[in-house]
């Protein structure tokens, strides 16, 4: 899968969206990186076209591209409320669809809208993340039928990359899910096709913490047992009689067992920032700012104590709105009115990574000499120095977990190899904590 490490033609700091790739007229194809990140790979003697340039959602500090609230202003400008942290908005909710969460990740909500999307005829095609062996990828689905295939969120790479020649060459209107940055990229393709952005009807957030490699995966499935030939990762196989938080990964082996283990067990995947994209640090949309609908778990202690999930909603359009009011008078869904600051605080602690110290990670950047992407200056803070501490150590982390798993896939050796990381990370954290 994976092929060497040679530089992202279009940005040092990419999610593997592939909306260079679209634009790039054969220049650039999407390919593996050495680390298991879907990265764009020029295949051609020709240039890159501009236009692949100004497709990336990360694009470079002294670019003229659109931030966020500029898409916003364009995209939800019917929106009736606006919140800093949330974004524009028409209201937020906590709850979960009885009828899709048993298979669902969190609440369900999100197989629910997009059942109602192709019900309702909003749109005539949805575009989705699907199993695709040991590995995952964006599929077209046009019938409800096949909805439950499309549940459960995943933590692996994929790209959009066909999505945009999709739009230009479907019949009818398509829907699409996507974590932030991939909802920017296809905002920023609206604006530059306005012939063909209406086609996009409905877009879904998954609201992100942050995208890992292929090697999360696989190293999941080797802590799990499962052999180096295994299929079939779950990310998030829910415990009833515990609660929401305590989810296992999954996989079977070639033999065709199937093997587990419980995250707890494995420790903090999230916090470290462990086989995770660098671009992530420079994201500054943690409730998916750009979408229809916002969806993500109710980090919430009243919520956490039930395993099946909920997800905290954020609803956009008049369109998302529609769909969440009659599905809670018809009674298919368990859903409330939430307070905004609750929506907020289930992302707390993105928003102190991703927020609250994104100033020193930028200043970090340019003393090494590394470029820096475009990032609204409206989030930045002065990040205190404990906070300081625990960004230098998380990116030590970051990067090692990334160079370890590359040259020892082997998840006991790489606990070996980390362990020191981690516990000087743990050591600032509760220093940090302990502080605030
Ligand atoms: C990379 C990643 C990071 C996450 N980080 C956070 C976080 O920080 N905070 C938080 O609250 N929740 C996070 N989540 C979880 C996610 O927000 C919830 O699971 C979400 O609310 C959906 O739950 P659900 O039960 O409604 O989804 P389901 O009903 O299970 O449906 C999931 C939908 O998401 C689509 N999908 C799956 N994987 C992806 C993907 N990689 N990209 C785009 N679409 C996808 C599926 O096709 C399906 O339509 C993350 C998810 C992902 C994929």
């Amino acid at each position: 899968m994976k092929s060497a490490k040679s530089p992202n033609p279009i940005s040092p700091y990419c999610t593997g969206c592939g909306a260079c790739a679209a634009a790039s007229e054969g220049t650039v194809q999407m390919d593996w990186d050495a680390e298991g990140f879907l990265v764009p790979r020029k295949i051609s003697s020709r240039e890159i076209p501009l236009a692949s340039f100004s497709a990336c959602p990360f694009p470079k500090a002294n670019a003229q591209a659109p931030d966020e609230d500029a898409l916003a202003e364009l995209f939800l400008k019917d929106s009736s409320r606006f919140e800093p942290k949330i974004g524009r908005f028409e209201n937020t909710y906590i709850g979960h669809s009885p009828r899709h969460r048993k298979t669902s990740s969190s609440g369900g909500l999100a197989t629910y809208v997009f059942e109602n999307i192709l019900t309702r005829g909003i749109a005539d095609h949805i575009f989705v993340v699907t199993q695709d062996g040991a590995a995952f990828k964006y599929r077209l689905i046009s019938s409800s039928n096949d909805i439950e295939t499309t549940s459960k969120t995943r933590y692996f790479p994929v790209t959009l990359s066909d999505f945009f020649s999709l739009v230009r060459s479907l019949d009818g209107k398509i829907a699409v899910s996507g974590v932030a940055c991939f909802v920017k990229a296809v905002r920023i393709y609206q604006t530059q096709h306005p012939e063909q952005s209406d086609k996009i009807s409905f877009v879904v957030g998954i609201i992100c913490g942050g995208l890992k490699s292929a090697s999360f995966t696989e190293y999941l499935a080797d802590k799990a047992g499962a052999d180096k030939d295994f299929t079939h990762p779950q990310y998030r196989v829910k415990d009833e009689h515990s609660t929401a938080n305590d989810y296992a990964f999954s996989a079977i082996s070639s033999n065709g067992e199937e093997h587990a283990i419980k995250m707890a067990k494995v420790g903090d995947m999230w916090g470290t920032g462990m086989f995770k994209a660098k671009a992530c640090d420079f994201c500054t949309d943690v409730l998916t700012e750009l979408a229809d609908i916002s969806l993500g778990d109710a980090w919430l202690p009243v919520f956490r104590e039930d395993g099946l999930g909920h997800n905290v909603v954020v609803t956009r359009t008049k369109v998302s709105e529609s769909i969440l009011r009659t599905g809670i008078s018809n009674g298919e869904l368990h859903v409330q009115l939430a307070d905004p600051a609750e929506i907020i605080s289930s992302q707390r602690a993105s928003f102190a990574h991703r927020w609250d110290a994104l100033s020193f990670r930028m200043a970090l950047a340019k003393l090494f000499r590394h470029p820096v992407p475009a990032v609204r200056r409206r989030v930045l803070k002065r990040t205190p120095i404990l906070q300081a501490l625990v960004q230098v150590q998380r990116e030590r982390t970051r990067y090692a977990s990334l160079k370890n798993w590359r040259h020892s896939p082997n998840a006991r050796s790489f606990d070996r190899r980390m362990f020191p990381h981690r516990v000087l990370l743990k050591i600032f954290t509760k220093l940090n904590h302990w502080a605030r």
